[in-house]
């Protein structure tokens, strides 16, 4: 079984915000692990402790992804943690050529996770592709891309607690929606949820309010353009960000949605007083990914590669 961490995650007060009397704290979901960081770990944490309550025969663990993604990594590092054998379906086939995968699925390799290299083609028929593992692997657990489903929403309501409850807004970055689904279903009344969506998704908020069963979310675009395009200024951003309060930020999701947080506290969209938390959802395993293609591209890097830790689970 997964066990809950030992400590709930801190929240540390950033100093910004203070000239239009904002108050901006973060809570460091991302210190769970380096690995099995932030959303990612209370999104599989009731899917597979109640896929191991019901005993099943030959378990397996079967997700899909890309070549960066967290869910994988998360996945990987859990099979490995509980002794399951986890299969990841990855998107693009040019991936399976050991000299241009990512670190992300090397280490998903190391730690024992199968992969299946699948075409872009097939892989953008999700239904289709689970529907086949599901009939497959009949004992399996079968975790959607991103780990979204109706257990991973109720994993979320681990990321609030008493001190949340004083927060007036809470803001995570969006993804497929599952974690603001999350926020959404078990926040307090009074506290209004804002998600920084880093994917232009038009289905997006029907998913939100269905497996949220409530409305009562902003959704705001912070995609800069689409999803995974890190650009030098948002680089820039990510290495000032730390300059200033030593936390890493991945680009990919929680750079994005600091540096869409700060525009609109620039911009004058909240009160004056307003207290908001922002989660620092992980996604820090990534982050020497992203290098090794900066750094083939001859950019600046992230400047924080070598500083990233969590407690460990
Ligand atoms: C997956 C992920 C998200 C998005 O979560 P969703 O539930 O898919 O919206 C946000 N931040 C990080 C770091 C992630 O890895």
């Amino acid at each position: 079984m997964l066990p809950l961490p030992n400590i709930s995650m801190p929240i540390e007060s950033l100093s910004f915000g203070e000239e239009h009397r904002i108050t901006v704290h973060m809570k460091r979901e991302d210190l769970i692990d380096t690995h099995i960081s932030g959303n990612k770990y209370w999104k599989l944490y009731h899917n597979i402790n109640e896929y191991l309550k019901s005993d099943p025969k030959s378990p397996l663990i079967i997700t899909f992804g890309g070549a960066y993604s967290n869910h994988i990594a998360a996945v990987a590092a859990l099979g490995k943690l509980l002794s399951l054998p986890t299969l990841g379906i990855i998107r693009g086939e040019e991936l399976s050529d050991a000299r241009i995968t990512s670190p992300t699925l090397l280490r998903a390799a190391s730690q024992g996770m199968d992969l299946v290299f699948t075409s872009r083609d097939r892989y953008r028929f999700k239904e289709e592709l689970e529907a086949y593992y599901t009939s497959e692997f009949p004992h399996a657990l079968v975790v959607p891309e991103g780990g979204t489903n109706s257990s991973a929403v109720k994993g979320i309501a681990n990321m609030l607690d008493v001190r949340t409850t004083q927060y007036d807004v809470l803001c995570v970055p969006v993804g497929t929606g599952g974690t603001l689904a999350g926020i959404t279903r078990y926040k307090q009344s009074y506290q209004k949820a804002i998600g920084m969506s880093v994917v232009k998704d038009l289905t997006l908020k029907q998913r939100i309010y269905t497996l949220a069963n409530s409305s009562d979310f902003n959704l705001v675009d912070a995609s800069q353009g689409r999803y995974g395009k890190v650009s030098d200024a948002l680089i820039a951003y990510c290495n000032s960000f730390y300059d200033a309060f030593k936390i890493p930020l991945d680009p990919v999701y929680t750079g994005k949605m600091m540096f869409h947080l700060q525009e609109m506290i620039g911009a004058g969209y909240f009160a004056p007083g307003t207290k908001v938390l922002v989660f620092h959802t992980g996604g820090l395993q990534g982050i020497s990914g992203i290098n090794q293609t900066l750094r083939i591209k001859k950019k600046n890097l992230l400047n924080f590669e070598d500083k990233i830790e969590g407690f460990g689970l």
